[in-house]
């Protein structure tokens, strides 16, 4: 075997975005043991920056081990106990991902499904709460990766506390491009993922849980199916306060990592991120319109992350996106399920949203479609 040095590409896909150099310093830093006392500190720091992040100030705030779907599964399997009811709004692929966690846990998944490229209907989903009274959790997906759709999360956040549920919220794409409000929304349990608008390397999925759902977990009756996953047992390693033990060997310097891209995020500032990634948002959608490609979804609800760009008819999409990536390092996404072949997913997530990224790939895409 040798060494593996791989090409530096533009990552404009659905994730992971491009990750800043001083990322991939921080993660180069000598590794220390997970239990050390300067690394300790190092965790407090994150918690308490992924708390300002998601706007909460909830203590059990931590980032998960493992990728967004581990997170995902965390909030599902923690929450759900065999037979309870949960209602779960799909419109696109990680609705659907939502729903075989509900079954997987032993739930019954209430499906409330809209069309690929469209919202959730709030009212619709308040029909099916009404028509469902014993629901114990709404679910739903904050940005919606597949399709490029925002859905109105304080909305549906607010309907659930109308109707006694908990909520699971997926934000592995908006968190750090879009706002999330965890305390002001009333957001009971919120997943995301480090690979997004933190640029970090994929692998760690940060977490929140309200004092509600820590309620729900601590009145179980039946353990929690998963092992590594069981938050009271995590937290015998996240919650500092009554002294740390040994629950699985942490990744060490992949937490340096989203420490640094936590530190970059405050130093541009929360709300200054968002606004950049509106701004080059509108920058893509102008390129490209002007280029005379149609956007598939309706300017109201798109986001700015993840960009659903059209096929123009008779091109060969995947012929597309191999040019992009031979001619110019520059990776964009296919579309899944119903649309692929029909759209590119073009990401501007954390650092890749950026002008020199907006412009690499309208030159690019130019060159492609002749
Ligand atoms: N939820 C959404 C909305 C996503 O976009 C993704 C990944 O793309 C996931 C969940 C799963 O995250 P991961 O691939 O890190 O497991």
């Amino acid at each position: 075997m040798q060494s593996f040095i791989p090409t530096k590409r533009t990552l404009m896909g659905p994730g992971p975005s491009d990750v800043h150099d001083r990322i991939l310093e921080a993660m180069a830093r000598p590794t220390l043991g997970h239990l050390d006392p300067e690394f300790q500190r190092m965790m407090e720091e994150l918690k308490g920056g992924l708390r300002a992040l998601f706007k909460t100030e909830n203590a059990m705030t931590f980032p998960v081990s493992a990728p967004g779907s581990a997170g995902m599964e965390m909030c599902f399997v923690n929450l759900i106990e065999p037979g309870d009811k949960v209602v779960v709004v799909k419109n696109g692929v990680f609705g659907e991902r939502m729903r075989e966690n509900v079954v997987r846990a032993g739930g019954e998944a209430v499906m409330v499904e809209f069309d690929w490229g469209t919202a959730p209907d709030v009212s619709k989903v308040a029909e099916v709460l009404a028509a469902n009274s014993d629901t114990k959790i709404l679910a739903f997906v904050h940005a919606e990766t597949s399709t490029g759709v925002r859905a109105d999360a304080a909305a549906l956040c607010a309907l659930a506390r109308e109707h006694d549920c908990l909520t699971i919220v997926d934000a592995v794409t908006s968190l750090g491009g879009l706002p999330v409000e965890v305390d002001a929304w009333g957001i009971d349990a919120i997943y995301s993922g480090s690979q997004k608008c933190l640029s970090c390397t994929p692998g760690l999925s940060p977490v929140s849980f309200s004092e509600r759902a820590l309620a729900r977990v601590r009145a179980r009756k039946v353990p929690v199916q998963s092992w590594f996953l069981d938050l009271s047992l995590v937290m015998a390693y996240w919650d500092g306060t009554g002294g740390r033990s040994y629950h699985h060997t942490a990744p060490v310097n992949p937490l340096y990592g989203l420490h640094e891209s936590l530190v970059m995020l405050f130093e541009e500032g929360l709300e200054e991120s968002h606004a950049r990634h509106a701004v080059m948002h509108e920058g893509l959608v102008a390129g490209l319109e002007d280029m005379g490609l149609d956007f598939l979804v309706h300017p109201d609800i798109r986001l700015p992350m993840l960009n659903a760009v059209k096929v123009p008819d008779g091109i060969d999409e995947a012929a597309v996106r191999a040019h992009l990536l031979q001619e110019y390092d520059l990776e964009i996404g296919a579309g899944l399920g119903p649309l692929a072949g029909k759209v590119w997913r073009i990401g501007l997530m954390g650092t890749s949203a950026r002008e020199e990224n907006v412009e690499l790939c309208l030159t690019a895409l130019a060159d492609a479609l002749g």
